[in-house]
């Protein structure tokens, strides 16, 4: 079986429709994928009919942005999620409404470092405020010559301390745990491996997470390196939480890993799919 637990379609940050995505995991042999929008349940309706058309199986899920003891931003999948909870739609609502403004700040901070324009920019490739996020803007300075391409946005733009970066104030962690498990969802710790830890905070971190409701840990992420799969398969047996697996792909061309194109899973963890 050829299972893909994260993946992002136009309804955030990914390059191509829910539908056109799923197309695309078909025909690279997906058996099981899990659509994963950040901050965003909008686009799983169409993917599922996708789904259905090509004879694989859709996983409802999402991806929350959130913030780790005041300062460290971390994303939560949700893998399993019922579209239609109360505490978790309003959850999402919250942070995608924070995003329009968060994108103005974004702006003006470019702006001052000399180049204007990147709200409406990023909204040409957006078409919807509420979506805005790195990507959009990255999107924006890579097609007006800032940088090589959108990878190498991120070494001069949009993360601390250069220009684009703003601080903001996502989700708590508990809060993100809390709305996936009360919509029926798998909370799962998406690619530790880019959080930039050392190895103490780590396992705080694991811990704490593990406390809050959090059942599972991507181990296999397009954003990890092989060493990383094999250090995120040790954490996840120390810490008794399953283990995901997830491209995070965004676009053809766009992203490090393909759809489904990930390793098999280390042995001796438990698939978070284990039980389904
Ligand atoms: P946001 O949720 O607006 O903070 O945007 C985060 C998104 O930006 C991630 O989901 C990635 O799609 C993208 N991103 C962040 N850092 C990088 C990076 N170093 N290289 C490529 N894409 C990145
Ligand atoms: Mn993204
Ligand atoms: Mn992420
Ligand atoms: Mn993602």
């Amino acid at each position: 079986m050829n299972i893909d637990l994260h993946c992002h379609s136009r309804a955030s940050d990914g390059l191509l429709s829910p539908a056109a995505l799923v197309g695309l995991a078909a025909a690279r042999g997906v058996d099981v994928l899990a659509l994963t929008d950040h901050d965003d349940l909008s686009g799983l309706e169409e993917a599922a009919r996708a789904a259905d058309e090509h004879g694989i199986r859709l996983i409802n899920g999402v991806e929350i942005s959130s913030v780790w003891r005041d300062e460290l931003s971390v994303h939560v999948v949700g893998l399993g999620v019922s579209t239609d909870d109360v505490e978790l739609c309003g959850g999402l609502e919250r942070i995608r409404h924070s995003r329009a403004a968060r994108a103005e700040r974004m702006a003006d901070s470019l702006a001052k470092a000399g180049i204007p324009g990147a709200l409406e920019g990023a909204l040409t490739y957006a078409g919807n405020a509420s979506l805005l996020s790195r990507t959009h803007f990255a999107r924006f300075l890579s097609d007006n010559g800032y940088a090589r391409d959108t990878r190498s946005v991120f070494n001069h733009f949009l993360v601390p301390g250069k220009p684009g970066y703003v601080e903001h104030q996502w989700a708590l962690l508990e809060d993100a745990v809390k709305w996936i498990r009360s919509s029926g969802g798998t909370a799962v710790l998406a690619h530790p491996g880019r959080y930039g830890l050392p190895r103490a905070t780590m396992r705080e971190l694991l811990g704490e997470f593990r406390d809050m409701g959090g059942e599972a840990v991507e181990v296999l992420s397009g954003s990890h390196s092989p060493e990383q799969f094999r250090e995120f398969a040790m954490l996840a047996k120390e810490f008794g939480l399953t283990a995901s697996r997830g491209s995070d792909f965004h676009g053809p061309g766009e992203s490090r890993t393909e759809l489904g194109a990930l390793p098999l899973m280390p042995p001796g963890v438990t698939p978070v799919w284990q039980s389904w």
